[in-house]
């Protein structure tokens, strides 16, 4: 809680004071330290990452502390997987887990899905600078290619595209808007399970739509972990990209290359962008729960793969059970053959079968272990 401490010199800010209309709640996981906005009443006590139970509301009047955190949603991803897709998404996962637990169920996993948005802070700038740069302008150049055909020599013409290169220098007054950065100290984590997201669909959002549509449980909004002052050096690249970008046409010219520049940021305003991923688990051998998170576009799927080292014991255990058997009836035949000599080719038969079995039953065990070794 120590980036959030109280600062008293501040006038009581209220949460729609910061963007989100009146009837949302801030809550907190004591678990996870997971922050979210939400819906009051719509919402478990359930934390929808690390699914402990407990989430507290965060009661105040004054959210001043968070200011730096909590801003208005500007742009969102909806969510946009057809539950029949997100299903057969889930059945694919459970059936590459062999000997699942108990709990590993579809209708399991269906029925726990919840919503979160995850949080990218986006960035409005006036920016002033002064820039120098190499422009590529290219050009058609005309030389004549000798070539030997038909028995005799020709004059070929032959056009082609070269570059002439330019230095530049100007001075740059633009106000740039909706550079993106990372919002969650986990962002990186999250991207690679979660992998790409269309950023070119972006849709406008406020918060009653954001809240407005959803069916039984609202989604839950998580509030960035990262501060401006931690995001604001990623923003610097996308700044200089977007201006070099505009100084290319500016100059009219096809390339660019080297280009350098000195901005002065002035008048800012943060907002969020919200990245759509529903979030499930299931309940391991020790009743952990196992999270399982889906891309809320392109149904993505990443979870821990955790076999039952229980079922796969009592699997063992029955195929040794049945080894024993084999092989008791194997003795009893070879007992017998010293007398009905035939039956001693059947006990060796017996014997070799339960060996076999018996290695067996090492299977479901050693599948477990390889299963729960991955990390
Ligand atoms: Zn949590």
């Amino acid at each position: 809680m120590s980036e959030f401490s109280a600062n008293n010199a501040t006038k009581p800010i209220s949460l729609s004071h910061l963007g989100w209309g009146g009837n949302v709640v801030c809550v907190i996981c004591p678990n996870c330290d997971w922050r979210y906005l939400s819906v009051p009443g719509r919402i478990t006590d359930e934390c929808p990452h690390c699914r402990a139970g407990g989430l507290q509301e965060f009661q105040s009047d004054d959210f001043s502390m968070m200011t730096d955190f909590i801003k208005p949603p500007e742009m969102y991803l909806p969510f946009n997987v057809p539950q029949e897709k997100l299903s057969e998404k889930l059945s694919q996962f459970a059936k590459t887990i062999p000997f699942a637990p108990e709990d590993l169920t579809i209708q399991n996993l269906f029925s726990r899905l919840r919503m979160v948005y995850l949080p990218m802070w986006l960035v409005d700038s006036q920016v002033k600078a002064n820039w120098q740069a190499e422009c590529g302008f290219y050009y058609q150049a005309k030389s004549h290619q000798e070539k030997f055909s038909g028995g005799r020599w020709n004059t070929q013409e032959v056009i082609e595209t070269r570059t002439r290169w330019e230095p530049r220098l100007g001075k740059l007054m633009r106000q740039f808007h909706n550079i993106s950065a990372p919002a969650l100290d986990e962002h990186r984590r999250l991207m690679s399970a979660l992998g790409n997201f269309p950023f070119e669909q972006a849709k406008v959002i406020s918060p009653s739509e954001l809240f407005g549509n959803a069916t039984t449980f609202a989604p839950m909004v998580r509030i960035p972990s990262r501060d401006k002052d931690d995001a604001w050096p990623d923003t610097l690249p996308r700044f200089q990209e977007r201006a070099r970008e505009e100084t290319l046409q500016a100059c009219a010219a096809d390339q660019i290359r080297e280009f350098k520049w000195k901005p002065e940021f002035s008048t800012q305003n943060w907002t969020l962008f919200l990245l759509p991923m529903w979030t499930s688990y299931y309940l391991d051998d020790e009743n952990k729960p196992q999270s399982i998170l889906v891309n809320g576009q392109s149904s993505q799927m990443s979870g821990t793969r955790r076999a039952s080292m229980k079922k796969a014991k009592k699997v063992s255990l029955t195929i040794l059970i049945v080894a024993v058997v084999i092989l008791a009836l194997a003795i009893a035949a070879g007992l017998l053959g010293m007398l009905v000599p035939g039956l001693m080719l059947l006990a060796g038969i017996g014997l070799v079968i339960s060996i076999i079995v018996g290695l067996a039953a090492i299977y479901p065990i050693a599948t477990v272990w390889n299963v729960n070794r991955e990390r």
